[in-house]
């Protein structure tokens, strides 16, 4: 059987167009391989959000090139992001590049491969999640962000398409370790809505913010034990919905809400509204209300014009506000955005100095807070089997989303991939809590 190898660079919104153009390979009658050398096609599903991720897919670009010259791999098919981002650049660069596509351009593939569209994303990853985006594309023009130029405008996907979808992916058996179903099959246990900005979910398509009915509709759905929010622009989000997290019990109390910046100034020139007193207040009311919520945000360092007192807000926010997880970045200036050609540009050695105090100085609090989750008996979804023993397992707190916050090693000898257990937490290392199973 022919076999496909893909590349899925970036973000897990990147990750569902490379979910369907995987079904549309197989389909066409390819088998995923994790191996490159030797794949029939390779197909790169490019990020291009930013220069770093530009960089990486030169690297990607790069080694495939040289396994093309040397026959190691035949066709090579890019599409992704890069094609709403200077392609014409690549195209040159990489004339072994057999088709460009363009971003989700899942149509022109199945042509290619003379196949149909097929109805259900193939899974790519292991583990009991899976993700369900809400909408693409966003007119919010941050002025540090590319998006907005290469995803377009909002689209919201209809409520009543995603609870298909959602019950779809309910009962998509989950791949193992040896990348096969499970035998016998097992099911995702947790959603996860993804989108540019899930608080605008619906403002295109209903003239109305309609994240609680997609709620509301998504957990009646039989199979999925958590639901998690992901990217709640601050502000966007309105403070009624805390009452959804009391009323559904399978919404997690999970808020990643991207405040980027504190500082007045900055928070304006980034074209973006709440500042460090309307933050804090909206980070506290969302604890005082839920005091079991898990909070995240994300950081930027080095946006231009960044003073030593804007930095040091952002260290007083995170003293000042109970946060679990923070990401951090350092600004890059990328051409076409308005902060590209701001005043006061800051050199990005000195950006990423200060990005790296600031994940210093979190460090430390980090470290206090997660230190209170030893000896508390918590709920964890065994994501699948650790390497040292038979009896290790790799799982994942509530409060913690796969890839970014995090993971729970659990010692237990009657344990399975799939099931959410009591454990009692004994250490914590890092993000990684160590527990046994009650
Ligand atoms: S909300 Fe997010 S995706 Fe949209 S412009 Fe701002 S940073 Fe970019």
């Amino acid at each position: 059987m022919k076999k496909f190898y893909l590349e899925s660079l970036g973000c897990p919104k990147n990750l569902v167009d490379s979910e369907n153009f995987a079904a549309i390979l197989q389909q066409a009658g390819f088998r995923k391989t994790d191996n490159v050398v030797g794949a029939d096609i390779v197909f790169v599903n490019t990020c291009a959000f930013l220069q770093s991720s530009l960089a990486e897919l030169e690297d990607v670009l790069n080694a495939v090139e040289e396994l093309k010259r040397e026959g190691q791999i035949g066709r090579v098919i890019v599409s992704g992001c890069v094609m709403n981002r200077n392609p014409k650049h690549f195209q040159e660069a990489y004339p072994s590049v057999d088709n460009w596509i363009g971003l989700k351009d899942f149509a022109t593939l199945a042509k290619l491969l003379v196949t149909e569209l097929p109805v259900q994303r193939k899974q790519l990853e292991t583990g009991f999640h899976a993700y369900l985006r809400i909408s693409d594309g966003c007119e919010n023009f941050c002025s540090y962000c590319k998006i907005p130029s290469i995803r377009g405008k909002l689209l919201s996907v209809p409520i009543e398409q995603l609870k298909l979808e959602a019950q779809a992916l309910a009962a998509r058996p989950v791949l193992s370790d040896k990348g096969r179903p499970y035998s016998p099959e097992r099911f995702p246990q947790e959603l996860i809505l993804i989108a540019q900005d899930s608080c605008l979910y619906g403002t295109d398509l209903y003239g109305r913010k309609a994240l609680p009915e997609l709620i509301e509709a998504l957990h009646e759905i039989e199979g999925f034990k958590w639901i998690r929010l992901m990217y709640l622009h601050p502000d966007h989000f309105e403070l009624d919905w805390l009452a959804l997290f009391e009323r559904f019990p399978r919404l997690l109390p999970y808020f990643e809400i991207p405040i980027q910046h504190v500082s007045r100034g900055i928070i304006s020139a980034m074209h973006r509204q709440k500042s460090e007193t309307e933050l804090t207040e909206l980070f506290l009311t969302i604890k005082r209300r839920l005091p079991q919520a898990a909070l995240r945000t994300t950081l930027m360092t080095g946006f231009p014009g960044e003073s030593l007192q804007d930095y040091k807000a952002m260290q007083r926010f995170l003293k000042s506000v109970p946060l679990l997880h923070m990401g951090s970045f350092a600004f890059s200036a990328e051409d076409g955005t308005a902060a590209y050609s701001m005043q006061g540009q800051i050199k990005s050695s000195a950006a990423l100095r200060r990005q790296d105090k600031l994940e210093m100085f979190w460090e430390e609090l980090r470290q206090q807070r997660w230190e209170n989750y030893v000896g508390q008996v918590l709920d964890v979804l065994i994501e699948g089997r650790g390497s040292d023993s038979p009896d290790e397992f790799v799982g994942r707190a509530w409060f913690q989303a796969p890839e970014i916050d995090g993971q729970v090693i659990v010692n237990s000898s009657s344990c399975k991939p799939g099931q959410i257990v009591k454990t009692e937490i004994d250490d914590v290392v890092g993000t990684t809590l160590f527990a046994h199973t009650l």
